[in-house]
């Protein structure tokens, strides 16, 4: 088999990085471990920053999006038992965020490169990526029981923190920069009519909650736990028990509950992979970076790369211009970084630290007090939550 551009894993990152060279006249085929199913039902995100919804409209694969997702203008950061609104529109010139699952914009891209005659492999994994160091790369993958090669002229590594791609990379040609949390999320789908219309992200003396939702029938609610918790000691008796002691306020706020259909543990984790490019692999995505998912940025930093990695293969497969593939991993580490800063911070200011270090705890609630009360600081929330334009950061 032979393409241009061979894209390992399909994610939110590999199926826009086809989607986008498919309509700029690059070839590829995404190759995916996993089956159609399982990749259209992983629920992970759920915010999409205003960025994202405009690379999605302006390529044509929103209709549903905007049918069924959820545009708010601003979240609510609760403490000490009331609650205060960040608008983040009027913060932000206007910008929004839309509530619309990962899972529905992936289901929305398949089908579209599907129809657009594209190339998805599903249950092809990849089993070694090699030659990145010339002009002709490639990638062994097990299909139908068998080994396989695809050639190409360009790698894309999109195929997720535990991916083979960025393990590729030899020895001492790769930094790591990480940092691991001390907590987890434990994640929850609900049949159960949302509580507010916008998100709250709580701080309280128990630990972190946040009450999300994914449509006006179902909620996403999460829970600060320990790293190594189970699911089996959360009856879901306790996790409602849990989050109505959390999100308490004095005014009386009531949760609304449901039945629970998913629950997952969600480890808590910063982490960056320098450089995003050795020779004619790019590495994008989860597969290069990952933030733990208070900011609400995961999904949109993948959108973020392939944008600019799909710019970059159009100049050099039409014009051989290699100017915007040396300038990808410089251009996506600015990104990267503002948004690792951010998502610590988000997550530093509202998670129980330390065994409850009153310090700690103090030092939060002064922090969570000044952005609420200050128009900068609610500013540099807003504008960073929302995401900044590309060419921002
Ligand atoms: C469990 C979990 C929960 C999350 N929850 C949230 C959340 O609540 N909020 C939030 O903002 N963010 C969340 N995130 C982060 C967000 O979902 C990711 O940042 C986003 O999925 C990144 O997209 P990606 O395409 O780079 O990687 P992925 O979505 O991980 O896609 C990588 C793809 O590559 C495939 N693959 C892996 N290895 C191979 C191989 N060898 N060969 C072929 N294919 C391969 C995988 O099956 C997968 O389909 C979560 C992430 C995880 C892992």
């Amino acid at each position: 088999m032979e393409t241009q551009v061979a894209i390992v894993g399909a994610g939110p990152a590999g199926l826009l990085l086809g989607h986008l060279l498919q309509r700029a006249g690059v070839e590829s085929v995404v190759l995916e471990a996993r089956t159609r199913e399982h990749v259209e039902q992983r629920v992970r995100a759920g915010v999409l920053e205003q960025g994202t919804v405009d690379v999605l409209t302006e390529t044509g694969v929103a209709g549903r999006l905007h049918r069924e997702g959820m545009v708010h203008r601003g979240l609510e950061l609760r403490f000490g038992g009331a609650g205060h609104r960040i608008a983040l529109s009027d913060l932000a010139g206007g910008r929004a965020i839309t509530v619309y699952g990962q899972q529905e914009v992936v289901k929305d891209l398949i089908a579209a490169r599907l129809e657009a005659g594209g190339e998805v492999r599903f249950e092809a994994e990849a089993t070694a990526v090699e030659d990145f160091d010339g002009d002709r790369p490639r990638v062994r993958f097990r299909a139908g029981g068998e080994e396989q090669e695809l050639r190409c002229a360009v790698v894309a590594g999109c195929d997720g923190f535990h991916g083979v791609s960025r393990r590729a990379v030899p020895a001492g040609a790769l930094s790591g920069f990480e940092r691991e949390y001390p907590f987890a999320w434990l994640g929850i789908l609900a049949r159960a009519r949302p509580s507010s219309e916008e998100l709250i992200y709580t701080h309280s003396d128990r630990g972190f909650a946040l009450h999300s939702m994914r449509s006006p029938e179902v909620t996403r609610n999460y829970l600060q736990v320990a790293p190594d918790e189970r699911l089996d000691a959360w009856p879901d008796e306790r996790i409602w028990e849990e989050l109505r002691a959390r999100m308490a306020t004095d005014d009386g706020f009531e949760l609304s509950e449901g039945e629970i259909f998913d629950k997952g543990i969600t480890p808590m984790r910063s982490f960056v992979a320098e450089p995003m490019r050795f020779g004619r692999l790019f590495l994008a995505g989860d597969a290069a970076h990952i933030v733990p998912p208070t900011g609400a940025k995961g999904l949109n930093l993948a959108v973020a790369d392939v944008r600019v990695l799909a710019r970059a293969l159009r100049d050099f497969f039409e014009r051989g211009d290699e100017a915007g593939l040396d300038g990808y991993s410089d251009r996506c580490l600015r990104r990267v970084w503002r948004v690792q800063h951010f998502s610590w911070w988000m997550t530093s200011m509202l998670h129980r630290m330390d065994a409850g270090d009153p310090f700690e705890a103090k030092l939060q609630r002064s922090q969570l007090e000044y952005v609420c009360g200050s128009h900068a600081a609610a500013t540099t929330l807003a504008e960073n939550y929302v995401g900044l334009e590309l060419e921002d950061a």
